[in-house]
């Protein structure tokens, strides 16, 4: 059986009671940083919304819905990643496709709408391994603040790509 070992309480030397050590190593890393931005001109931040850092590939951000190579949407509104996401982020609705519109759809069904609750999503990115038609990636950029809740909730209108392509295909 194992024995529990409980320490004594550490008890601070007369000079440990100045916290002056504490207190020195602080500055230096303090003064370090300063050296290296302000006199070598080596910057440790970056004046971010203005100024960006390239993403990594592997970097996951907002959703994005993606048209084929003829324009239309590739999304049939199958489900897959609603049931797929762990965090019951995705809302869609699915409608028929009119026999008029049909040109812009590659299936007789399509999402009438789609929403992502970026308050529930956790960026997993299962929704995109879920799809089975390359029509759902994470790769729309660092999700931005908002001051309500109703704006950080998704639509369709904004994840929909206005130019069609190839299927992207695995992430690196
Ligand atoms: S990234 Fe994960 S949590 Fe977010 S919507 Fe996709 S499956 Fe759900
Ligand atoms: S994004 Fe993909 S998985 Fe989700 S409903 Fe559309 S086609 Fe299905």
């Amino acid at each position: 059986m194992a024995t529990l070992q409980v320490h004594k309480k550490y008890k601070l030397r007369w000079y440990e009671k100045f916290y002056f050590m504490s207190i020195s190593a602080g500055m230096w890393v303090t003064l370090k940083h300063f050296i290296k931005s302000a006199i070598l001109r080596r910057m440790v931040t970056v004046s971010y919304p203005e100024k960006k850092k390239p993403l990594s590939s592997r970097f996951r951000g907002l959703h994005r819905l993606k048209r084929n190579e003829l324009g239309q949407e590739r999304c049939t509104a199958c489900f897959c990643c609603q049931w797929a996401c762990p965090a019951d982020a995705i809302q869609i609705v699915a409608a028929e496709v009119a026999p008029e519109r049909q040109y812009l759809h590659p299936e007789d069904k399509y999402a009438k709408s789609f929403q992502v609750d970026l308050l529930r999503c956790i960026y997993c990115g299962l929704c995109e391994e879920a799809c089975p038609k390359g029509a759902i990636y994470l790769d729309g950029g660092i999700p931005m603040p908002a001051d309500s809740r109703d704006g950080l909730i998704l639509n369709k209108e904004q994840m929909l790509e206005a130019q069609g392509g190839k299927i992207l295909g695995e992430r690196l």
